[in-house]
C-alpha cells in the first residue's frame, strides 16, 4: 500500500497529512525526482513498477553519486521514498536517520528542495511511503517520528533545525501536562504543594550557591514561565514520579536520536534557563 505524506512548514502549524494514493493528479505538473531511501535491491523493481511514470533514483548511501546526479540533471525538487518493509528494527531506524541526514546535506549543497508544493498554504508533498503500515512496532518509535526526520531536513538553516528539535519536544511536553492535567493545579497550588502556602508549583530556586533560601524564579511572570525552558518542562517531582510520571530524553525521538551526549547533558542540566541560551549551547556543541 502506498501513501503520500505532506508536511506543513508554517511555524504555527504542526501538520503532517498522510493521504491520497500515489496515482493522483497531485503529483503532475511539477518536475521532481523520487529519491528512494533504504530500498532493498530486491524491492526496487516492484516499487519502480508502481511509480514508473516518475523519475526515480535509489540512494544507496553513495553521496558523491547522488550529488552528481542532482547537479547533472539540475534536479530542483525531490520527494523522498521510504519503504517501511526495510524499517523493522531500531538499527534500521538509525540507518534511516543516517541516510536521510546525508541526503538533507546533499540537497542543501545542491540547492535542491525536498518536496513539491501541495494544495494548502504551507503544505509541501515530501514523502511517498511504500508498504504503508500504521504501527511500526519498534520500541516507542512511531511513523510520525520518521516523518519528523524528513521535516527536519526540509529546514535549510542549522538554527531552524535545532529550533524544530527543541520545539517538537516542548510541544509534546506541554500537551502531556495540559491535557492530562498532571500537576493538578487548584487555586494556583499544585498537587505537591497543596498543603503549603506555595503557589505556582516548583518554580523556585536557591538564592545563590551559598544560600538555602528559596526565591521565586525570575522567569515566572504573571504566573507563567517566560523562559520556555525544556529542562524545567521535563522535570517531575517525587509526587508525580511515584505515580509513574517521568520524562526522559529517550522518550523523545528527536532528542534521543539527533543530540550527541554533550547536548543531552545540556538538556538534562539547564534548569531555570531561557530557551535562547539553551539553544546557543546546543548549537555550539553540535553540527
Ligand atoms: S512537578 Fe510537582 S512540584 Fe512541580 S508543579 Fe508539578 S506537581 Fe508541583
Ligand atoms: S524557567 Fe523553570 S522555574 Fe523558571 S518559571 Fe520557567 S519553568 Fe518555572
Amino acid at each position: 500500500m502506498i501513501r503520500i505524506c505532506s508536511i506543513n512548514l508554517k511555524e504555527e502549524s504542526n501538520d503532517t497529512k498522510i493521504s491520497y494514493n500515489v496515482r493522483t493528479d497531485k503529483l503532475t505538473g511539477t518536475n521532481f525526482t523520487i529519491i528512494g531511501l533504504m530500498l532493498d535491491e530486491k524491492d526496487n523493481e516492484v516499487i519502480s513498477n508502481q511509480i514508473r511514470e516518475y523519475n526515480t533514483y535509489y540512494f544507496d548511501s553513495n553521496g558523491g553519486r547522488l550529488e552528481k546526479y542532482l547537479r547533472e540533471y539540475k534536479v530542483k525538487h525531490i520527494i523522498i521514498g521510504i519503504n517501511l518493509n526495510n524499517i523493522k528494527t531500531e538499527n534500521d531506524v538509525k540507518k534511516y536517520i543516517r541516510r536521510i541526514r546525508k541526503l538533507g546535506k546533499i540537497c542543501r549543497r545542491c540547492k535542491t528542495m525536498i518536496g513539491i508544493l501541495g494544495e494548502d498554504a504551507g503544505e509541501v508533498i515530501s514523502i511517498i511511503i511504500f508498504n504503508y503500515r500504521e504501527n511500526l512496532n519498534i520500541k516507542n518509535i512511531k511513523l510520525p517520528d520518521l516523518i519528523d526526520s524528513t521535516k527536519l531536513e526540509m529546514y535549510r538553516g542549522k538554527k531552524q533545525r535545532y529550533d524544530y528539535i527543541y520545539e517538537n519536544a516542548c510541544t509534546k511536553l506541554d500537551y502531556e501536562f495540559q491535557t492530562r492535567n498532571l500537576c493538578d493545579f487548584k487555586d494556583n497550588k499544585c498537587i505537591e504543594k497543596r498543603k503549603t502556602n506555595v503557589i505556582c508549583g516548583c518554580c523556585r530556586h536557591y538564592k545563590n550557591l551559598f544560600s538555602r533560601k528559596l526565591i521565586k524564579c525570575e522567569y515566572l511572570k504573571n504566573k507563567k514561565c517566560t523562559a520556555r525552558c525544556i529542562t524545567c518542562k521535563m522535570f517531575t517531582c517525587d509526587t508525580l514520579q511515584k505515580q509513574g510520571i517521568k520524562f526522559r530524553i529517550r522518550d523523545f525521538y528527536l532528542l534521543n536520536y539527533y543530540l550527541n551526549p554533550m547536548q543531552k547533558l545540556v538538556i538534562k542540566t539547564s534548569y531555570f534557563t531561557p530557551k535562547d541560551k539553551i539553544m546557543r549551547r546546543l548549537m555550539r556543541l553540535g553540527k
